[in-house]
């Protein structure tokens, strides 16, 4: 068992407690890592301050120098990192469509690839005899990051990445359930930022709040439940901190009766299992015309039952959930489910432990009011609604109160195109879910989150704007 450190002001730093980490297939400890003390998160945000002015003050193009090598340092120790991502996580190193835990390192390099491309060139508003008027960008100071558990890693790049190019220095938490290869990570290219621009601190049950209120830190972002995005929103009222929430969302997807469902199965299969289920943008109410609502659910239960569920060493589509609490969620959603009525095509009960193995679970002829529709499981269990009437499944789509992406199902791509521009939600997708990619924002509307992540749209979120007028009259 390997005891993890900190990273603060560029220095390995350890505490006087520590928290246990868990393999979710086996619920042995693998690891310890410290918790931070008040005092500790002080120290982190000192040296975060302290550093912000020389990492500003360095040009965009050292900054993006810097950050490609974050990537190929990363890059050269993929294998291990992949290794641990998949012990803590939980995900299998390949998985279902390739989808695992090497996935997620891929889409961490092409993630800070592409962003350390990108610019902030100052725009000018006018420039006559009167007057030039120039838009710049400024770093938006100290920024603190708070990561899931979901995707430990690309989630603590899309925090971090934009953040460093753009000049702001940064605290992070990964989350107490999946820290070590952020940890890990972090130590193999601390070498290559100045000491203070990066540090790392972790803890549970207070530390989150306590970096979402300190009065040093002028931005949050964070990636998790709306319930929390919430408090973190009143905790960074009191000195105005810049926030970019990017919570849970319900998404539904709408599939028309002109679907060759063949062919659409094993992408809505894919886009609502990804990362067995616990991904934000995962497909999760599946609404189909009543039409072709017993073939596509005939498909979905066929392409479930060919696919397996167990530890790493069987090399498995699906690993478990990463944690007891998703899982008990999980467990419980599929018996209010039972409770209503609905009929389970596949899955539905919890496989032995050790381990919290849930299988990928079909659930059809469902009551919309039942609990696995209107709230989001966050794990592989996939509601199939029926409908007769489009208007009706539109409406059911947009009847949450959040809104982070949605998509339609149809041969004819205008006509999906046209519904999907009225379905509450940041991100639209026809005839896919769940597709994102760094140079396209991706955030929520409505209690889904605020501000947009990824490509030009994300960067700016880690400015402010100074206007800059200079008088010629
Ligand atoms: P939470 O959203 O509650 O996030 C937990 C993290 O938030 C921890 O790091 C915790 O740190 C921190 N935190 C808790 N309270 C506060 C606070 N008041 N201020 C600032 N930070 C705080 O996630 P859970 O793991 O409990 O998951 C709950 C649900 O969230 C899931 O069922 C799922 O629906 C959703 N979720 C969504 C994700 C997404 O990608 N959008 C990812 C993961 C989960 P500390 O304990 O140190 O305070």
């Amino acid at each position: 068992m390997t005891d993890y450190s900190m990273l603060i002001n560029g220095k390995s730093v350890g505490a006087k407690t520590s928290i246990e980490v868990l393999n979710p297939a086996t619920e042995a400890v693998i690891a310890t890592v410290p918790e931070a003390s008040p005092a500790q998160l002080d120290e982190a945000v000192a040296a975060a301050r302290q550093a912000l002015l020389g990492w500003s003050g360095q040009s965009l193009e050292e900054r993006r120098a810097l950050i490609l090598k974050i990537a190929d340092r990363l890059e050269e120790n993929i294998g291990e990192l992949a290794q641990l991502l998949s012990e803590e996580q939980g995900k299998p190193i390949d998985g279902f469509a390739g989808l695992g835990a090497m996935f997620e390192l891929g889409g961490s390099l092409a993630w800070i690839r592409y962003t350390a491309s990108l610019d902030l060139p100052v725009e000018v508003i006018q420039d006559n005899d009167e007057a030039r008027i120039e838009v710049h960008r400024k770093p938006v100071g100290v920024v603190g990051s708070i990561t899931p558990w979901n995707y430990p890693l690309l989630i603590t790049c899309w925090h971090i990445i934009p953040g460093l190019l753009a000049g702001c220095t940064v605290v992070a938490k990964p989350s107490e359930y999946t820290p070590l290869t952020v940890l890990k990570a972090m130590h193999l290219i601390s070498d290559l930022l100045p000491p203070g621009v990066l540090n790392i601190v972790t803890g549970k049950g207070g530390l989150g709040a306590a970096i979402s209120s300190h009065p040093d830190i002028d931005k949050i972002v964070f990636t998790g439940s709306t319930r929390t995005g919430k408090r973190i929103m009143e905790a960074a009222a009191d000195n105005l901190k810049r926030l970019t929430l990017e919570l849970g969302g319900n998404d539904a997807a709408i599939v028309l009766p002109d679907t060759n469902v063949a062919e659409a199965a094993g992408k809505i299969f894919a886009t609502a299992m990804i990362n067995n289920g616990q991904t934000c943008a995962a497909l999760k109410r599946l609404y189909v015309h009543e039409d072709i609502y017993d073939e596509m659910c005939e498909a979905l239960a066929g392409i479930a039952g060919s696919v397996k569920t167990g530890p790493a060493s069987e090399s498995p589509d699906f690993g478990p959930i990463q944690n007891k609490m998703q899982y008990d969620r999980v467990c419980e959603l599929a018996e209010s489910a039972k409770a209503d009525g609905a009929t389970f095509l596949t899955g539905g009960e919890p496989m032995p432990g050790p381990g919290y193995f849930f299988p990928v679970t079909i659930v059809k002829d469902i009551p919309e009011s039942s609990r696995l529709v209107q709230e989001e499981p966050f794990g592989p269990i996939l509601p199939v609604v029926s409908f007769s009437d489009v208007e009706d499944a539109l409406e059911k789509a947009n009847a949450v109160s959040v809104g982070l992406g949605g998509s339609v199902w149809s041969s004819d791509v205008a006509a999906a195109q046209k519904l999907a521009s009225r379905l509450e939600c940041g991100t639209a997708w026809v005839n896919n879910h769940a597709m994102i990619q760094p140079d396209a924002p991706f955030g929520g509307v409505k209690q889904s989150g605020v501000g947009v992540e990824f490509g030009r749209y994300g960067l700016v979120e880690y400015t402010n704007i100074q206007t800059l007028q200079i008088s010629k009259s």
